[in-house]
């Protein structure tokens, strides 16, 4: 079965020299031919070739689908009194996670698979068809290979973060603890995973805690990724970069060293001017909007050449949203991106976090992951903020 998507009035394929607007590779009256769950072929309507179905863009808009590099989907019960509470003018330190934990090792094996497909599906909805989970609402060795077993069941993107917090229970020996996660959990967690992820900031693991747990993971073949500079300045991006993680996330403290470090890790590339660097900066904008905190600067890393990716972190304590668009409006509103640089990043750029060059892009061989906008422009996702504009979803070709 192939299938036309015709009659696209704007059609971003983030191949750069593809058409206007940049990395965008912004074609106009196009058309994408979908074939066994890949692009086949893009190009004018005008010249589409014959297909078995044909969907009418209607002059919409037509994305590649967001790439949500960044998301915690598995975990049991919410903390909406606790978001109220800081709403009422508490701060966020982070402590809550562990509200989450406990009734995370409470529920069963349903009820966490209940979860985790109700926001995949909510996700889908809003146009994610890529999404990155991870574990780190277990820290026992039986609940961190479960939650990472259950994420595997909806993405190949799963993250082991048994360094989230140190759990009540190991709170005076966080020696131990470290121990416990190279060792039989990361055992444990491994065969379910692909990424090995810490939790490196003040009240969690500093920078040697966080270097041995991610040289473990190393060993046994996981790829790494960091949380890093969320709540204060902290080693966390610069230990990224040494280790060459895919990405460091969160963002919000950088010093100039910081920034510095991102930038060495420059390559040039063909598929984006100015190169790209190996570890990419991952902006949460939904964390900080959720704990009323200062947003990082996303300008001061694109200009120093920092490929920068946008994720939503979805999570029940800090950024309980599963919207990309909510996260593109944010992150122009309030980052001072450009509604096209956003754009980039939650698809191209959450693709380069992930190391995907599958995922993000519109061109013959990619997945046929894409999205029909209720809208004539991208440009639309960052000024009608709130708006579901996603009208349709292709997931490897499929309609949604
Ligand atoms: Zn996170």
């Amino acid at each position: 079965m192939s299938l036309l998507v015709d009659n696209i009035g704007e059609l971003v394929t983030n191949v750069p020299g593809a058409g206007e607007g940049g990395p965008l590779g912004i074609r106009r009256r196009a058309a994408v031919l979908v074939e066994e769950g890949e692009v086949a072929w893009v190009g004018p309507a005008a010249d589409a070739p014959a297909a078995d179905g044909r969907i009418d863009a209607a002059g919409a808009a037509v994305l590649p689908g967001f790439v949500d590099s960044h998301a915690h989907l598995v975990f049991a019960g919410d903390r909406a009194a606790e978001f109220a509470a800081r709403m009422a003018g508490e701060p966020y330190t982070g402590g809550g996670i562990r509200t989450t934990v406990g009734a995370t090792r409470a529920a069963s094996d349903g009820e966490l698979r209940a979860t985790v497909r109700r926001l995949r599906a909510e996700a889908l909805r809003q146009g994610s068809t890529t999404i990155e989970i991870k574990s780190g609402y277990g820290l026992t060795v039986t609940d961190e290979a479960r939650s990472l077993r259950i994420a595997a069941e909806v993405t190949g993107e799963t993250t082991f973060l048994g360094a989230h917090v140190v759990p009540a229970e190991y709170a005076d020996r966080p020696d131990e603890y470290v121990g416990l996660v190279c060792g039989p959990m990361l055992a444990a967690a491994a065969p379910y995973a692909r990424w090995i992820d810490v939790f490196c900031e003040r009240g969690a693991f500093d920078a040697d805690h966080a270097r041995a747990i991610l040289t473990c993971g190393q060993a046994v073949g996981l790829d790494v990724r960091v949380h890093a500079n969320q709540l204060g300045p902290g080693p966390g991006v610069r230990l990224g970069v040494e280790l060459g993680a895919a990405s460091v996330d969160h963002c919000t403290h950088l010093t100039d060293a910081d920034i510095d470090a991102l930038a060495s890790t420059r390559f040039d590339c063909m598929c984006h001017e100015g190169g790209h660097t190996t570890t990419v900066a991952t902006l949460l904008p939904g964390a900080e909007f959720s704990t009323r905190s200062p947003y990082p600067d996303a300008r001061r890393l694109l200009d120093a050449g920092v490929t920068v990716a946008l994720a939503t972190d979805c999570n029940p304590g800090s950024s309980y949203t599963s919207s990309m668009p909510f996260c593109i409006a944010l992150a122009v509103r309030e980052m001072g991106m450009t509604p096209a640089e956003a754009v980039w990043s939650a698809t191209a750029g959450g693709a380069r976090a992930l190391r995907r060059d599958d995922v993000g892009v519109l061109r013959p061989g990619a997945r046929a992951d894409l999205i029909i906008l209720d809208a004539p422009s991208h440009l639309h996702l960052a000024y009608r903020p709130g708006v579901p504009l996603v009208r349709q979803v292709l997931h490897n070709g499929v309609p949604r």
